[in-house]
């Protein structure tokens, strides 16, 4: 814990530095848990949402106080999900937040009547500053596994207490606030789960059809050209059938996995079906759709094959999409291109030439 320098009352309020004066919490017990499950919940830095606000405007309202906050103690930082009546200010120094004192004690809110009279905040920067925090009560938002992730805090510039009312008030609002925490967490974990390939990890169909509709969209206003490779595992039914089904398996996540290393990270690399694979490449004329193309072949043909060595044929070809278009008009382009890879040979690629 970094060393404080107590700061006389009377001299606090001129004391540069926002977090001088402040009498830093100790660390909960279980800090590294802590910290992680609040990564989990990937709510750190994204924008001000309703449903949050919501809560602190009740709770605002309800204990009739000026400031609300739902505070997420980080590292070294709170950071605030929602804010009524302290605009502006996005986080603070973790060394000067009540509520980083509030998480030291998960089962209870922590009431302070008079922070003038309380030697953790007296000489807080926020109670002799410009914020003049005279009454703070904060209660814990405690994951579903006890892990306390900060507080959703009431605030007033006047000692005063919570009535009991207020008090349950503020409780119950606090665990619907990690209520919408697990919602919000279950639904970006289901999003992800519905456009996820199980075997490869790769992105699935579903996603591969939203993606391409997007990219299609923003190329017909960019008037750019928009690439498309099919990749198609070469003999893969002898592999199986030499190998087994399993090992198939494996061999195909393998090739995902390789399949992805050349790529730029804004291609979009997704499973189509069954050992085909497809890969959206944003801004790609005909002759990089072919560059990528051939560095996939390459990678996969040089790469180490545990069981048995594998290659795959690759059809490419580029589109400059016009409004109106079919999206998968490029999907049959290098799917044509794709069949006449593997007949004039397999392990090598094809651009789409035309259509007879
Ligand atoms: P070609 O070079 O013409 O593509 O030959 P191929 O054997 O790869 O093509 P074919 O379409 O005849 O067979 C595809 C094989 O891919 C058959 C199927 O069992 C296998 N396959 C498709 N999906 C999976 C999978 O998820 N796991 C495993 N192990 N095999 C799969
Ligand atoms: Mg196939
Ligand atoms: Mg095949």
């Amino acid at each position: 814990m970094p060393s404080v320098t107590p700061v006389p009352l009377e001299t606090g309020a001129a004391v540069p530095g926002a977090a001088r004066g402040a009498v830093p919490a100790a660390l909960p017990p279980n800090e590294p848990a802590r910290l992680a499950a609040l990564s989990r919940y990937g709510v750190l830095d994204t924008p001000a949402e309703q449903a949050f606000d919501d809560i602190t405007n009740i709770a605002a309202a309800l204990c009739n106080a000026p400031i609300a906050l739902i505070s997420l103690i980080d590292k070294d930082r709170q950071w605030f999900k929602s804010n009524v009546g302290m605009a502006g200010t996005a986080e603070t120094e973790r060394s000067v937040a009540f509520c980083a004192h509030a998480i030291l004690q998960p089962d209870g809110i922590l009431e302070v009547p008079d922070a003038l009279d309380d030697p953790r905040f007296a000489t807080n920067p926020l109670v002799l500053g410009e914020s003049n925090i005279r009454f703070y009560a904060g209660a814990p938002l405690v994951s579903p596994d006890g892990l306390p992730l900060g507080t959703l805090c009431v605030m007033d510039r006047v000692p005063r207490h919570l009535s009991e009312r207020e008090h349950n008030a503020l409780a119950s609002l606090a665990r619907q606030v990690v209520a919408q925490l697990e919602l919000r967490h279950l639904v970006a974990d289901l999003s992800l789960q519905s456009t996820t390939d199980v075997l490869t990890g790769a992105w699935n169909r579903r996603a591969f059809d939203q993606r391409l509709a997007a990219e299609w969209n923003r190329h017909t206003r960019a008037q750019s050209p928009l690439g498309l490779l099919m990749i198609d595992v070469d003999h893969f039914k002898q592999f199986n059938d030499r190998h087994g089904h399993q090992a198939g398996d494996v061999a195909l996540a393998q090739v995902v996995r390789v399949a992805q290393q050349p790529l730029r990270s804004i291609d979009f690399l997704a499973r189509f079906g069954g050992e085909e694979l497809v890969v959206i490449l944003p801004d790609a004329e005909l002759s990089g759709a072919m560059e990528a193309a051939e560095r996939v072949r390459a990678a996969v043909e040089n790469a180490q094959w545990p069981v048995d060595r594998l290659t795959v044929s690759v059809g490419a070809t580029s589109e400059r999409p016009a409004a109106g278009g079919d999206p998968h008009s490029l999907v049959a382009r290098a799917d044509r291109a794709l069949y006449q890879a593997k007949a004039s040979g397999r392990n090598r690629v094809q651009a789409f030439e035309r259509w007879i």
